[in-house]
């Protein structure tokens, strides 16, 4: 499988250096670097890649978050004052960003945006309500007024191709652009596994039977938290029941239809495929691969 958006971290997360309040306030003061954003938008430097100034440039009241050390130098971003107002994934600032960003600056920053965020939107105890300060480098809040401890959030999201008969089941929201359909995926609920959430999403959407599920890869997905957990559910019947108020069609593909979208994109007669940023475009070469 080709290499998947927004993975492949290549900082070291360096935990003992987030529990050490002495290590990290030295570590900001050395040769640090603060990442350059607008909001929680990222700026691109003039190479095409994440764009750096020097962390002793943060406010002396900034909130910063470790994100790592890479070598020996610490990489640090600032917590922004407010929360992204616009789904960020929407903003044609990040498409752009995403698009032109080196594998590694990408990983960075998602991690980065999707831990910002979670301050951003967290700075009041969700227990008792009173403020919250940052803790462990950015890895935890934590309230002074009821001592609860807060982490950043990681919400996953079951994402699936569904196999009968040699074809693959694929959906497609209102909201895609014309003739693209992808994946279908949910949230997992509170109290199911990842298996359980592929058959109940596949059948509330589709109205088809998913037995066997197998794990394939994952994604995190940093609008705001998502880790999108590939899988592969095979079906016995092609009979669909499409709920349209989760989406607008579903529908059944060879590969040999399969194989022209992904190798013509939006050219394709097909259908339009998913982007190669998202984990759906990597299960369909999977698939066809396989
Ligand atoms: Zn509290």
């Amino acid at each position: 499988m080709s290499a998947i958006a927004f993975a492949g971290q290549p900082l070291d997360r360096a935990d003992h250096i987030r529990t050490d309040p002495a290590r990290l306030a030295a570590l900001r003061t050395s040769d640090a670097l603060l990442l350059r954003l607008d909001g929680l938008l990222p700026e691109v430097g003039d190479l095409g890649e994440l764009d750096w100034m020097p962390a002793t440039e943060a406010g002396a009241d900034a909130e910063l978050v470790f994100l790592g050390l890479r070598g020996a130098q610490g990489l640090f971003a600032a917590v922004p004052t407010t929360g992204d107002p616009d789904p960020a994934y929407a903003h044609r600032k990040t498409w752009g960003a995403i698009a032109q960003l080196p594998a590694d600056d990408l990983a960075i920053f998602g991690a980065a945006r999707s831990v910002l965020d979670w301050h951003a939107r967290h700075r009041f105890c969700a227990r008792c309500g009173q403020p919250t300060q940052l803790a462990k480098g950015g890895w935890q809040r934590d309230c002074s007024a009821c001592a609860a401890q807060h982490f950043p959030r990681v919400d996953p999201v079951a994402i699936m191709l569904v196999e009968c008969d040699g074809q693959v089941l694929l959906g497609r929201q209102a909201r895609f652009p014309p003739g693209s359909f992808s994946a279908l995926a949910g949230f997992v609920e509170p109290g199911e596994t990842i298996e359980e959430a592929v058959r109940r999403e596949v059948f509330e959407e589709a109205g088809v039977r998913v037995g066997e599920v197998r794990y394939i890869a994952s994604q995190p997905w940093p609008f705001p938290s998502q880790l999108m957990i590939g899988c592969l559910g095979h079906a016995d019947s092609l009979d669909l029941e499409i709920d349209n108020t989760e989406i607008e069609d579903a529908r059944w593909f060879t590969r040999a239809e399969v194989a022209e979208a992904l190798a013509k994109g939006r050219e394709s007669t097909s259908f339009v495929p998913p982007p190669p940023q998202a984990i759906a475009y990597h299960l369909l070469q999977w698939w066809l691969e396989s």
